[in-house]
C-alpha cells in the first residue's frame, strides 16, 4: 500500500508541516504516518522539520515563527549537515 513513488512523496512532504502541527484530519495523518514509516527519505525530512520546529519553539514563544527565521534555521542545519559529511 505505502509504496514510495514521487507523487506520494511530494504529497507527504507538502503535508509534513500540517502533520507536525497536528492540523490534519485523522485519515490524512494516518496516510502520512504510514508513508513516513515506509519511506526513509521522507522520514528524514520529517525529522529535520521536527528539529526546526523545536528550535523555533525554543527561540520564541509565538505559535508560528516568522518565515525568515525558519529559513535561517533550515539553512543553518543544512550547513551543519554538509560540514559534518565532508569530514573524513
Ligand atoms: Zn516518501
Amino acid at each position: 500500500m505505502s509504496e514510495c513513488d514521487p507523487c506520494t512523496c511530494g504529497e507527504a512532504l507538502s503535508r509534513v508541516y500540517d502533520y507536525l502541527d497536528q492540523e490534519l484530519d485523522a485519515t490524512s495523518a494516518v496516510a502520512i504516518a504510514g508513508h513516513l514509516e515506509a519511506c526513509p527519505p521522507c522520514a528524514e525530512q520529517y525529522r529535520l522539520e521536527q528539529v526546526v520546529k523545536t528550535l523555533i519553539q525554543r527561540t520564541c514563544c509565538e505559535e508560528r515563527a516568522p518565515e525568515e527565521l525558519r529559513v535561517r534555521i533550515v539553512a543553518r542545519i543544512s550547513e551543519v549537515r554538509i560540514t559534518y559529511r565532508r569530514q573524513p
